[in-house]
C-alpha cells in the first residue's frame, strides 16, 4: 500500500516540490498556514515519525534543517517554526513554517495562495537549497 504522500515523493500525484535527495522529499503544504508552508517526508513510509529508525530520523532532522535554512533565504520572515502532528496523513512529514510571530504556528488559520504564488514561492526556496 503507497501513502498519498509516497505518490507525492514518486511524482505520481503532483505538487510544488521545494527539494528531495534519495531518501527524503519536501513540498508546499497544499493548505499552508502561511506563505511557504513546507512539508518535508522520508521516502520510507512509517507513519508515526518517533517509530522511525534512530539514523533515518536523524537523517530527516538534517534535511528539514537545510530546507529550512533556504526557507529562511527566501521568505521574509525571523524564524522558521517546525511540528509535527500527523493525525491527518499516515506517513511521516514535518511542518516546516516560516513565522513572524507565535500566531503564525496556528493551524487552525490557513491562508489563500493562487497556484501562482505557489510555484513561485516553490520556486524561491528551491532556489535556495543547498
Ligand atoms: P497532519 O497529518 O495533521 O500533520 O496534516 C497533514 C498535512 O498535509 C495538512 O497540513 C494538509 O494540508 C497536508 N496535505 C494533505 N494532502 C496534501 C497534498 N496532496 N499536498 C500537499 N499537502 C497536503
Amino acid at each position: 500500500m503507497s501513502t498519498i504522500f509516497s505518490k507525492i515523493a514518486a511524482g505520481e500525484i503532483p505538487s510544488y516540490k521545494v527539494a528531495a535527495d534519495e531518501k527524503h522529499y519536501a513540498f508546499l503544504d497544499i493548505n499552508p498556514v502561511a506563505p511557504g508552508h513546507v512539508l518535508v517526508i522520508p521516502r520510507k513510509e512509517v507513519d508515526y515519525i518517533f517509530d522511525l529508525p534512530e539514523q533515518d530520523y536523524l537523517d530527516l532532522m538534517a534535511f528539514a534543517r537545510r530546507v529550512a535554512k533556504a526557507q529562511q533565504k527566501a521568505i521574509p520572515c525571523k524564524r522558521v517554526g517546525e511540528a509535527v502532528i500527523g493525525l491527518e496523513v499516515p506517513h511521516t512529514h514535518i511542518h516546516l513554517i516560516p513565522i513572524n510571530t507565535e500566531a503564525d504556528m496556528n493551524f487552525s488559520k490557513k491562508v489563500e495562495l493562487t497556484a501562482e504564488e505557489m510555484t513561485r514561492i516553490a520556486s524561491a526556496i528551491a532556489d535556495k537549497f543547498e
